[in-house]
C-alpha cells in the first residue's frame, strides 16, 4: 500500500459530495473512525495486487476466489470490485468493501479522470443504488468520462435515502435510484462512511499491521440472512453483478 493509493482512493470519495444538507458533516464522516459500529456500516476501500493478497480482501474474494488472477490461462479483465452485504428482508446494508486493482490503479496511462469515474460510480453502489437508465447520471451503466460526479436526481434520491439520518420514507425518487428489496430502498443505517488505510510512509509494518486489524472486523459474522452483491468491473467500463444469498448458490448477470 502506498500513499499513492491511498490519495488517489481518498480524492474519488470526497468528491463525492452526496448532496446532504450538511456537506461538512458528510466530509467529516468520510473518514471517521468505527466507534459505533452497530450502527455505522463499515465501509471499506483499498488498493491491493493482482493475486487479492492484500490486507482488507474479504475472505470470498481472496485466493482461489481472486477476481483479478490469471484464470483458465486467461488475463481478467476485471480491475475492481465493489461488494455490498444486505440484510434481506431490513434492506439495510451491513458493510461495503471496494477494491481496487493495483495494477490499473498504477497505470499511468489510464486518466485521472477515468479513475475517477469508475469509483466514484462504484461508491454509489456502495450507497445502494442501482444503475441509471439514462445517459448523465453517475450510476449510467456505460461508462462516460462526462459523467463524474452525481447527477441532480441522484443527489436528490441520496438526499431522501440519507437525510434526516434513517428517518426518511421511502419516496418515488428513492425506488427510481436505489435498489429495492421488498419496497424498500438498500441503504445504509445512516450516512455512510468510507475507511481507507491509514499510510504512514515512513512506517509500512505498522500500517500493516492496522490493515490487517481491519481484516478481522471485515470477517465478522453477521447475523440474519444476508444477500452479496458483488460488481465486477471490467477494464472496458462494463459491469457484472454476481449476486449470492449467503450460503447458496452465485447467480450471475449478464455483461452491461
Ligand atoms: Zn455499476
Amino acid at each position: 500500500m502506498s500513499a499513492v493509493h491511498a490519495a488517489r482512493a481518498g480524492q474519488a470519495l470526497q468528491s463525492w459530495r452526496i448532496g446532504l444538507s450538511a456537506p461538512s458533516r458528510a466530509t467529516s464522516r468520510s473518514f471517521g473512525t468505527w466507534t459505533h459500529m452497530a450502527y455505522e456500516p463499515m465501509n471499506y476501500m483499498t488498493v491491493t495486487d493482482d493475486a487479492c493478497s492484500d490486507p482488507g480482501v474479504p475472505a470470498d474474494l481472496a485466493g482461489p476466489n481472486c477476481p483479478f488472477a490469471i484464470q483458465g490461462g486467461v488475463p481478467s479483465e476485471i480491475i475492481g470490485v465493489c461488494q455490498v452485504r444486505e440484510y434481506r428482508g431490513s434492506a439495510e446494508i451491513a458493510d461495503t468493501t471496494l477494491l481496487v486493482r493495483a495494477s490499473y490503479q498504477d497505470d499511468p496511462g489510464i486518466s485521472a479522470a477515468l479513475k475517477q469515474a469508475i469509483w466514484t460510480h462504484e461508491v454509489g453502489h456502495c450507497l445502494g443504488m442501482q444503475h441509471a437508465s439514462q445517459a448523465g447520471n453517475l450510476m449510467y451503466p456505460y461508462l462516460s468520462l462526462a459523467t463524474t460526479e452525481p447527477s441532480p436526481g441522484e443527489l436528490q434520491a441520496a438526499n431522501a435515502a440519507y437525510f434526516p439520518v434513517a428517518q426518511a420514507p421511502d419516496t418515488a425518487i428513492g425506488a427510481e435510484y436505489y435498489l429495492q428489496e421488498s419496497g424498500a430502498s438498500v441503504r445504509q443505517f445512516q450516512i455512510p462512511s468510507f475507511h481507507t488505510p491509514p499510510v504512514t510512509g515512513s512506517n509500512p509494518a505498522s500500517t500493516r499491521a492496522l490493515a490487517e486489524a481491519h481484516q478481522e472486523l471485515l470477517s465478522r459474522p453477521l447475523n440474519g440472512e444476508v444477500t452479496i452483491i458483488n460488481q465486477m468491473i471490467r477494464r472496458d467500463g462494463r459491469e457484472q453483478t454476481v449476486v449470492r444469498i449467503e450460503g447458496g448458490p452465485f447467480e450471475q448477470s449478464p455483461l452491461l
